[in-house]
């Protein structure tokens, strides 16, 4: 399914199935999760896609030996920069990023340097599997960026935030979870997954937070986290797009409260919530789609419609 300009559908092309260059693994695709930045990509929300482009950073694709291997979005660093070279890959200037500057996993086949390929755990079928390769490890470093406090607040409980609360649970941190006004699907989700309280995303929770992780795109959202957290609490913006966020008082960053954007992942991040994932264990809700489908499933996510994550099978 090809990206051929932003803001277009995405079209079904008969390609050649593509050469795997030096370092690179060529892998059947079995599944690939849909992901919010994917939705950014197609709408033309982030700058400079590859064009034509297949999307899809979720990969979950076996070698012709039959070894299975997950592809994430963080598909190749410089490894010289003072990013590469201090622990920050996702930092990287030079960065490529699958489904964005390289073609991604919204096929039959794709290609991926070795080197950014995580092994997967076992206990996960290749459907469930997908959404941990986005969703969970980018949820994963939002976790850890929000610091250890105990009353965790997330807001648009999606495919991400449905990782995150499970894994927030097993650490014993009590979550407040927050939707759009009159979502009661989502409300009702939120609270299946552990969530002491529920609720619109303009209301305080019954008690202050120690942190929030803004899982939507929404710029309103960062004043109205700010506004339910205590003092040295943290906002995380975990999405890599977002619409503007308003002005505010000054008085809701006061009392040193931070905020701070969550960029990419390191290797190290995916090593890490792979192996944590199957001892939590984390469970993926999932909503199939088949490959062609692609465009109905990214039009079901713009629409909030997605229960956990949706994924492509081709
Ligand atoms: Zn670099
Ligand atoms: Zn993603």
């Amino acid at each position: 399914m090809v990206l051929a300009a932003e803001r277009a559908a995405l079209e079904l092309r008969e390609m050649p199935v593509p050469e795997p260059g030096p370092g690179q693994v060529l892998l059947r695709v079995l599944a690939c999760g849909v992901c919010r930045t994917d939705l950014h990509v197609v709408d033309g929300e982030l700058p400079h896609p590859k064009l034509p482009l297949v999307p899809g950073h979720q990969i979950v694709g076996e070698t012709a030996e039959g070894r299975r291997l997950g592809v994430p979005w963080l598909g190749w660093t410089c490894g010289r920069c003072r990013y590469c070279t201090s622990g920050r890959e996702n930092l990287c200037d030079e960065a490529r990023f699958t489904g964005y500057d390289l073609d991604g996993g919204y096929a039959e086949y794709a290609v991926a340097d070795e080197r950014f390929c995580f092994p997967l755990p076992g206990g996960y079928p290749d459907l469930q599997a997908a959404p941990l390769l986005c969703a969970g490890l980018i949820g994963y470093r939002s976790l850890r960026l929000a610091g250890d406090g105990e009353r965790l607040g997330m807001y648009g409980f999606g495919a991400s935030a449905h990782i995150v609360a499970q894994v927030a649970r097993a650490q014993g941190r009590r979550l407040y979870g927050f939707v759009r006004t009159g979502d009661e699907a989502a409300r009702t989700f939120a609270l299946e997954l552990g969530c002491e309280w529920a609720g619109a995303s303009g209301e305080l929770p019954p008690e202050e937070l120690d942190a929030a992780i803004v899982f939507a795109p929404a710029g309103e959202l960062v004043p109205a986290a700010l506004r339910a957290i205590a003092k040295g609490g943290v906002v995380v913006c975990a999405g890599i797009h977002m619409s503007d966020i308003p002005s505010f008082p000054y008085e809701l960053l006061w009392g040193e409260r931070v905020v701070r954007s969550v960029a990419n992942l390191t290797r190290q991040d995916g090593h890490e919530f792979l192996a944590l994932a199957p001892t939590v264990p984390v469970r993926t809700e999932v909503e199939v789609f088949p490959l062609e489908q692609a465009n109905e499933a990214l039009d079901r996510l713009r629409r909030g419609e997605i229960r956990g994550a949706a994924v492509l099978q081709p």
